[in-house]
């Protein structure tokens, strides 16, 4: 098969990981008999230097006319005086936009061989963990009606959440399909006990559960998933909710799995166009030093051949190729925190998961 792939490097260590990742894809298509068309376009503070703006008008009909993207990160100190709808993260918000997407998943993965790196207790995340979260991008309390206004004592603040029956549903299969493709579990987290728009989305996840009969589904609050993600996070496999719950739960299970550069994250839409980036930025401390972690970045390239392009065996060949270089104790810096050992630079991991990546 011949695919499309818009790649946008973006700034900092964007275009040394991007770089990395794209060599990953391409050994794929060696292995599997794929073509990968990897085209670049600018965005963020590159664009603006380039051209003026951090969203070309060229990049956003690349991305339109291309089967996917691939996205580095945006940004850096040179660009941080220019006003919000200037700076180089309101593309990240435009191309979304542009490209519909709506849904966000964001794998948590604890990989057995960086159990030291967790801040969990060793014996709690013995086994790893492998959890996605299945985040609401679009609405909810973030994009409800907000504001100012005079009450009862004196000036007061007002954000509103609301969802309807059709924002829900579409998260909902989302999620669903989601499982379907993985362990076939889903806890979907909300605050039924207290919130209207919660009811409404437990009532709509319930009726989508008839559909996905094979399922194993729960319904939990909050309050407890906040809590059991650390108590327990091996009991997860895919978690659905909404933007706000979503934004908070997805950081406080990143944070679990030891280091910010081993995760990557998708955002989808109604077709199988996504958009695949790392969660980290563009880390101007250490860009041009040969000194970033790429795993994240190789990992947004499986979920990209997993959830766009239905490859689950090419998907899982990156993944295995990630976890036998961890398990041979391969570092970069980042994953080495405090303990001796010797980093291995940006290109050189690269190079070891590029060695690492066999047909399966
Ligand atoms: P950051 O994620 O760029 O960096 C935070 C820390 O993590 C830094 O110490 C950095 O060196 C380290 N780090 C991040 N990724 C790493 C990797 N792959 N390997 C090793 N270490 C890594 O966050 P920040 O410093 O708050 O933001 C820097 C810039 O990135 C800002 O301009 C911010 O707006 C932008 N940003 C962009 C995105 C995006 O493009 N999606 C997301 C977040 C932040």
């Amino acid at each position: 098969m011949q695919y499309q792939i818009a790649l946008l490097r973006g700034d900092g260590i964007g275009a040394e990981i991007v770089d990395a990742a794209a060599a990953v894809l391409e050994r794929i298509g060696t292995l599997y008999g794929h073509t990968f068309n990897c085209t670049p376009y600018l965005i963020g503070g590159c664009a603006i230097d380039a051209v003026g703006k951090p969203l070309p008008e060229e990049t956003v009909a690349g991305c339109l006319a291309s089967d996917s993207v691939l996205l580095g990160a945006v940004g850096g100190p040179k660009w941080d005086g220019l006003a919000g709808d200037q700076r180089p993260e309101s593309a990240l918000l435009g191309i979304r936009a542009a490209l519909g997407l709506y849904t966000n998943l964001r794998p948590a993965t604890l990989f057995p061989a960086l159990r030291d790196a967790s801040p969990l207790r060793t014996d709690l995340v013995s086994a790893g963990f492998d959890i996605l979260i299945v985040r609401e991008l679009t609405g909810g309390i973030y994009f409800g009606n907000r504001g100012y206004r005079q009450g009862k004592y004196g000036e007061e603040a007002f954000d509103t959440e609301s969802y309807s029956v059709t924002e829900i549903e579409r998260i909902g299969r989302a999620a669903f399909e989601a499982a379907m493709k993985r362990s076939k579990r889903l806890t979907s987290v909300d605050k039924a006990n207290v919130l209207e728009t919660s009811r409404l989305w437990r009532k709509t996840m319930h009726k989508l559960a008839e559909s996905y009969p094979e399922v194993e589904y729960q319904d939990m609050f909050v309050d407890n998933a906040a809590m059991q993600l650390v108590r327990n996070p091996q009991q997860f496999d895919v978690i659905v909710t909404t933007n706000m719950f979503g934004d908070i739960l997805s950081d406080e299970a990143s944070q679990l799995t030891g280091s910010i550069g081993m995760l990557a994250s998708a955002s989808l839409g109604d077709g199988t166009r996504g958009m695949y980036e790392p969660i980290h930025g563009s880390a101007p401390d250490i860009a041009g030093q040969n000194k970033a972690n790429p795993i994240a970045e190789i990992l947004s390239v499986a979920m990209m051949l997993r959830y766009s392009f239905g490859l689950e065996a090419e998907a899982r060949s990156i993944e295995n190729a990630v976890d036998r270089v961890l398990a041979a104790g391969c570092r970069t810096a980042d994953l080495l925190g405090g303990q001796s050992g010797s980093a291995l630079s940006c290109s050189e991991m690269a190079q070891k998961i590029l060695d690492a990546v066999v047909r399966e």
